[in-house]
């Protein structure tokens, strides 16, 4: 089994469900409302721990209800979470509006996510005993690039979706292995649209990068190496939310295991074509029993 600590946030995402989002001053009223564990950073957690590896997640809930929530929900995915802090205040929270398109605005507050500014000893300790550090940007950059630098030390590979897309200091892209953007990510961290384009420049600052595609699949490109793409299987889509984060938990858990890096992207892609199928973030992932299942059909040319 391959071992994976997150390092990353926790959120409760309020979500309202509501035939058009309002405009300023006004109120609409909504059809539903769900609360609903995620965060980049717990997603990943839960989809490489039903993906089938030893996930343990670094990180903070707050003092909250939805601290205790978050903390459970992640417990009963079989997260180790003995290192999330519980941090006085409240969590973090998405503020989540799905209009009857499918579009939605959200707003984030980072909440206890905020208080995740240093690694303790402990942590360190942790992170040493890991294959893979998975690592993205809802959590202060000093802290994420503190994991980055630990893990680099210490031999551990590090994984790092840069979401949600900001400029990345130069000392974080040294310590990355493997750069998991989605193509708008890619686009905003070089400013170049052409996915092959921004790949080679992304590849100036690290040594492999796979860029997501949506429904058209994955890139993956490495120093010294061809870029190929790798096609998402057809499926009809329900719900795309935590596709990426699907994808990236299963990605490191299948490179984990020693897979070779075009069987590891097939795999991930399943776990992520199975996901949006399914609503919601977490409750969409797919188990490793499943992921493997839905492969044996792909190769056949079967839908999943
Ligand atoms: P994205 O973050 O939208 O680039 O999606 C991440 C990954 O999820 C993609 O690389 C695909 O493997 C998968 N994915 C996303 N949307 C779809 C879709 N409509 N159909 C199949 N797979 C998808």
């Amino acid at each position: 089994m391959t071992s994976i600590v997150v390092l990353g946030s926790t959120n409760m995402d309020l979500v309202a469900f509501v035939p058009r989002a309002p405009g300023r001053g006004e109120t609409v009223t909504g059809r539903e409302f769900r609360t609903i564990p995620g965060g980049k950073g717990a997603n990943q957690a839960v989809a490489a721990a039903r993906a089938g590896a030893e996930v343990a997640m670094i990180g903070a809930v707050g003092t909250d209800d939805f601290g205790v929530r978050l903390r459970a929900a992640l417990d009963g995915a079989g997260v180790d979470t003995d290192l999330l802090r519980t941090a006085e205040g409240a969590s973090g929270t998405a503020h989540i509006v799905v209009d009857d398109e499918g579009g939605n605005a959200i707003v984030v507050v980072p909440g206890a996510n905020g208080t995740v500014t240093s690694l303790t000893h402990g942590d360190e300790a942790l992170i040493g005993t890991a294959d893979t550090l998975l690592l993205q940007l809802e959590i202060p950059l000093p802290v994420v690039t503190a994991g980055a630098v630990t893990a680099r030390r210490l031999g551990v590979r590090t994984v790092l979706t840069p979401a949600p897309a900001r400029p990345l200091p130069a000392e974080l892209l040294a310590a990355t292995d493997l750069l998991v953007p989605n193509e708008h990510e890619a686009t905003a961290l070089t400013g170049i649209a052409d996915p092959y384009e921004a790949a080679a420049a992304l590849l100036r600052d690290v040594p492999e990068v796979v860029i997501t595609l949506g429904a058209a699949g994955c890139l993956h490109a490495a120093r010294g190496g061809e870029p190929f793409t790798v096609p998402a299987p057809r499926v009809r889509t329900v719900d795309t939310t935590a596709a990426g984060d699907t994808f990236a938990g299963a990605l490191a858990v299948a490179l984990g295991e020693g897979r070779p890096v075009r069987e590891a992207l097939a795999w991930a892609s399943t776990a992520a074509a199975l996901s949006v199928q399914r609503e919601g973030a977490s409750s969409s992932m797919p188990y490793r029993s499943e992921i493997d299942a839905a492969h044996g059909s792909l190769t056949t040319g079967q839908e999943v």
